[in-house]
């Protein structure tokens, strides 16, 4: 049975904790359709929150999603993202009105600096917060952020989350940014929940996933998902994927099952600079 687990913003909002990434969608033309048909199929399936940004396919990521929303924008939950160096007063807000063009709508729900750049970060939340203001986004948060960047932020400014690179092999956020971010509230977003597909032959998932008649993916995004302050947003470009990662939201590793994984991919017993990929 699959549940539906939800993850709730500083605002209130409440999103599903399992999204869909877009990265590297919308480039080939002869995968268009059966992108704009997995993405659909998330959506049917309550997968709501949908990841995209300016940066992927230099829009071509947005347009797709514009297409896929079509005639369904109330389903949604989107998430974009303003490049740091678009990320002054100005530009940030063109940037937006850009990505609002080519999604099709007249709202980004969340629309997240995606990493920090040379701007300083009180013009950046200052234009984001008027963007909040005029009703072109519903929130803003940040992207690859560790806890020394998050302390930089304006006295005040809080992000509504802090989308960082996270799976089994990359776990340093553990030691100090996953504990900070519960303390201010701020659920992270889990970006490369599967490494890209790299971490899908490792030995330790595939004897589990074996094991328990489940597949690697379906182990890795469990694994993810076992937190409760976290929303993973895997990118899948088949609805077979999309199907099999919603499965994963039902599955429960157990004691002994986290326990190997924790052999073969250690947590962090130290300070680890934030992985970005
Ligand atoms: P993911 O870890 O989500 O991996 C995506 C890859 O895994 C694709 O090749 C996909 O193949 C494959 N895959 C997905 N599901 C399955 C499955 N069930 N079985 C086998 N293979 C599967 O990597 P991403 O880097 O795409 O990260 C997810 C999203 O996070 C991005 O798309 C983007 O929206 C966001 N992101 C944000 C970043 C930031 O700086 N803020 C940086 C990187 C990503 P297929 O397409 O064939 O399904």
């Amino acid at each position: 049975m699959t549940r539906t687990r939800t993850v709730t913003f500083p605002s209130g909002v409440q999103v599903p904790a399992l999204g869909q990434g877009t990265w590297h969608m919308g480039n080939d033309p002869a995968r268009r359709a059966e992108e704009i048909a997995a993405l659909r199929r998330g959506l049917d399936l309550g997968l709501n929150v949908i990841d995209t940004a300016e940066m992927y396919g230099n829009g071509a990521a947005e347009e797709l999603v514009g297409e896929a929303m079509h005639g369904r924008r109330d389903e949604a939950f989107v998430v974009s993202k303003v490049l740091p160096f678009h990320a002054d007063r100005r530009g940030t807000l063109d940037a937006c009105r850009a990505s609002l063009r080519r999604l099709r709508t007249d709202r980004i729900d969340l629309y997240l600096l995606h990493w920090r750049g040379s701007v300083p970060l009180d013009e950046t939340v200052e234009a984001l917060e008027s963007l909040v203001a005029q009703g072109s986004i519903g929130s803003w948060g940040v992207s690859n952020f560790d806890v020394d960047d998050l302390a930089d932020l304006p006295e005040g400014a809080l992000p509504q989350t802090d989308q960082v690179l996270y799976n089994l092999t990359r776990r340093g956020p553990e030691h100090d940014l996953f504990p900070r971010c519960r303390e201010l509230a701020v659920p992270v977003m889990a970006y490369s929940p599967v490494e890209q597909g790299r971490l899908l032959g490792h030995e330790a998932l595939t004897s589990l996933a074996s094991a328990r008649g489940w597949t690697p993916a379906q182990v890795a995004l469990a694994w993810v998902l076992r937190r409760d302050d976290v929303i993973a947003i895997p990118k899948a470009g088949s609805t077979a994927h999309v199907e099999e990662n919603h499965a994963a939201l039902g599955l429960h590793l157990t004691d002994d099952d986290l326990r190997l994984l924790d052999e073969a991919f250690p947590p962090p017993s130290r300070k680890q600079p934030l992985d970005i990929l």
